[in-house]
C-alpha cells in the first residue's frame, strides 16, 4: 500500500500526536473528534475534517482509533453514523485504543460483516512518545493484514510487535497498564511513609532507585512525584479503566488479581478526590494528605 488514505477518529493526548506525524509523513488524512475544537490543530496542518466517524470513513483505506474506552470506540465505530456504516469494501481498520479483549473481538466480528479487515493494534508509550513517533504497538489480527498497514503503523511507532490473534493485543496492553500501575501506588506508598517517618528522604530515594525496586517505571513515577507536576500524559480515569479490563479479563482464565484490585481501590479513591483527569502519578497526593 503506497500512501493510503487514512481516517483518523479520536484526537485526544495520544491520537491528536498519532495524527500528525501521519499528515507530516504525506498521508491523505480525514479527522474526527466528538468535540470538534480538537481537530482545529490538524485542520490548519492540511487534514480534512470530517463531521461524523461515518463521513472520515467514506472512502479511506485505513481507519484507525484512538479513543477512551470500549463505550467511545462502540460509539466511533457502531451505529448509523458509525466508521463501519462509511467503511467500504476491503478497508483495514485498526483500534488503537486500550480496550477489552471482547470488544477487540465484537469489533472484529462487525468488521467482518462488512467486508473489510480489522487488526488491534494497542500502544506502549504516552503523550511525547505519540508525538515522536515512538511508540510500540501490540498487534493483534493476521499477519498478512500487519503487513499491508505495516508502513503506516512504522511512521507512528520505534517498534510493532505482532503478539497472536484479535484479543491478545489487548491483553498483552492491560498486562502491561496493570504491572505499571501496582508498582506506581506501591511507590506512591513508598513515598508518603518515607516522607512522614522523617528518614532521610534523599539517601533512601537513591538507595531504592538504584537497586532492585528502581523499575524504568517507578524511576519516572518518583521524578513526577517529586516534581509534583500532573499535567496528563496519561489520566488516572483511563489508568482505572485499565485495571477494570485486567481484572474482567482474568476472571475470564480464573486467574485473580488482587494486587490489581488494590491498586484500583486507591486510585478510586484518588478519582473521587478530583484527580481523574491528572496523570496517575497523582495518586500520591491522596496518601500524602
Ligand atoms: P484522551 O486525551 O482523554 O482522549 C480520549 C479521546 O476519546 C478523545 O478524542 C475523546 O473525545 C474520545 N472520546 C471519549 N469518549 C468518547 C465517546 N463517547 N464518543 C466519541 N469519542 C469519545 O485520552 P488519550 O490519553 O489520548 O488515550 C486514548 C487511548 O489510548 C485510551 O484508550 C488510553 O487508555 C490509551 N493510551 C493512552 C496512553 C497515554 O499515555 N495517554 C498511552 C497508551 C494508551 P473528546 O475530545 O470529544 O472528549
Amino acid at each position: 500500500m503506497s500512501k493510503p488514505t487514512i481516517a483518523f477518529l479520536g484526537l485526544g493526548i495520544m491520537g491528536g500526536g498519532m495524527a500528525h506525524r501521519l499528515l507530516g509523513a504525506g498521508f491523505p488524512l480525514a479527522v474526527y473528534n466528538r468535540n470538534p475544537d480538537k481537530a482545529q490543530p490538524l485542520a490548519a496542518a492540511g487534514a480534512k475534517v470530517a463531521a461524523s466517524p461515518r463521513e472520515a470513513a467514506a472512502g479511506a483505506d485505513l481507519i484507525i482509533s484512538m479513543v477512551a474506552d470500549d463505550l467511545a470506540a462502540r460509539a466511533v465505530w457502531l451505529g448509523e453514523n458509525g466508521a463501519l456504516a462509511g467503511a467500504k469494501p476491503g478497508a483495514v481498520i485498526i483500534e488503537c485504543s486500550t480496550v477489552s479483549p471482547d470488544w477487540a473481538k465484537e469489533l472484529s466480528a462487525a468488521t467482518a460483516k462488512k467486508n473489510c479487515l480489522m487488526l488491534e493494534a494497542p500502544v506502549t508509550g504516552t503523550k511525547p512518545h505519540a508525538a515522536a513517533g515512538e511508540l510500540i504497538f501490540l498487534v493483534g489480527g493476521a499477519a498478512e493484514v500487519l503487513e499491508k498497514v505495516r508502513p503506516v503503523l512504522a511512521v507512528m511507532s520505534k517498534a510493532i510487535l505482532h503478539v497472536g490473534p484479535i484479543g491478545s493485543g489487548a491483553l498483552v496492553k492491560l498486562l502491561n497498564n496493570f504491572l505499571c500501575a501496582v508498582q506506581a501506588v506501591s511507590w506512591a506508598e513508598a513515598l508518603a511513609l518515607i516522607e512522614k517517618s522523617g528518614i532521610n528522604k534523599a539517601l533512601t530515594v537513591d538507595f531504592l532507585l538504584q537497586n532492585n525496586p528502581g523499575s524504568p517505571l517507578v524511576k519516572t513515577m518518583n521524578t513526577r512525584m517529586t516534581v509534583r507536576d500532573y499535567t496528563p500524559n496519561f489520566a488516572m480515569r483511563l489508568m482505572a479503566k485499565d485495571l477494570t479490563y485486567s481484572i474482567a479479563a482474568a476472571k475470564q482464565y480464573g486467574v485473580e488479581l488482587a494486587t490489581v484490585a488494590t491498586a484500583l481501590e486507591v486510585m478510586k479513591k484518588a478519582i473521587a478526590q478530583n484527580y481523574g483527569e491528572k496523570d496517575f502519578s497523582s495518586v500520591v497526593e491522596i496518601l500524602r494528605k
